[in-house]
């Protein structure tokens, strides 16, 4: 039983680790884990620099 995720393009389930929909191509947008970090960093920043 292998997961599946919903192509935003033509509404139809497909792998969850499938990077492009097999039936209309879409590209699934891709959060690797080191973006994910970046943005936390950023957060973290930027509330640093409005609060002192
Ligand atoms: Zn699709």
């Amino acid at each position: 039983m292998s997961k599946t995720k919903e192509c935003p393009g033509c509404a139809m389930d497909v792998d969850t680790d499938a990077e492009i929909c097999p039936i209309c191509q879409y590209e699934f947008p891709r959060q690797s884990r080191a973006a994910q970090m970046t943005i936390f960093f950023l957060i973290i920043l930027m509330l640093l620099w409005i609060l002192f």
